[in-house]
């Protein structure tokens, strides 16, 4: 399936929850999720009993939305989680959240995901000073992000990093806005990462 080119706001009425596509626009009062427009769709408002696979389906496709991936790309990260050692949900939240693109977002060096990604690609980066263009590869432990010193890159760093000024930032990770860097202090735990999905329901579905 093609990319998804119309309106992101209509994953987060679909999913019943903010998933934050549009950057700090996400945060304004006009928000669909926060003036309580329903689903889309002409049955949007209509509450049906969800069978077990359709609370499946949804988490799947919430976390899905969340992180931004196409389908392919989510069973991809789901069969490499599960082929890992440990609880398999956690494991796929852990590798969802130190993707690079993600990273990038939670820096602060960009408003969303999605720019996040274009900021990736467009070779702004250095990870442990070497260049990084993928926003899919997974970092580590101990892993550096630096926005390159170069005047247009640190510029978009410093236009996203000064609006995310006084917002917190994930305890298992550090920024240096000064020096534009960010660092990854470890990998997080689930508590870490927050209760936005039932991971287990992910696992249910694609484990079929
Ligand atoms: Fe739209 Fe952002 Fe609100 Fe989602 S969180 S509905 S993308 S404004």
């Amino acid at each position: 399936m093609g990319r998804y080119t119309g309106p992101a706001c209509r994953f987060c009425r679909r999913e019943g929850m903010k998933l934050f596509l549009k950057g700090d626009r996400c945060n304004m009062a006009k928000c669909p999720i926060d003036t309580g427009r329903p689903a889309p769709g002409m049955h949007g408002a209509r509450r049906t009993k969800a069978s077990d696979y359709s609370k499946q389906f949804r988490e799947k496709q919430r976390l899905r939305r969340f992180y931004g991936l196409q389908d392919g790309q989510f069973r991809l990260f789901f069969d490499r989680a599960a082929q890992q050692h440990g609880i398999t949900g956690e494991t796929l939240l852990q590798m969802l959240e130190m993707r690079l693109d993600n990273l990038v977002y939670r820096f602060g060096f960009s408003p969303s995901r999605r720019a996040a990604r274009q900021f990736v690609l467009h070779q702004h980066l250095t990870v442990n000073a070497r260049r990084a263009d993928i926003p899919s590869m997974i970092l580590k432990a101990g892993d550096r992000v630096t926005v390159k010193d170069h005047k247009q890159s640190r510029e978009l760093a410093k236009k996203w990093l000064d609006a995310n000024e006084g917002k917190t930032i994930s305890p298992w990770l550090a920024v240096d806005r000064g020096n534009f860097t960010g660092d990854v202090l470890h990998v997080p735990t689930r508590d870490e990462i927050g209760p936005f999905v039932n991971e287990q329901l992910v696992v249910e579905l694609c484990s079929k």
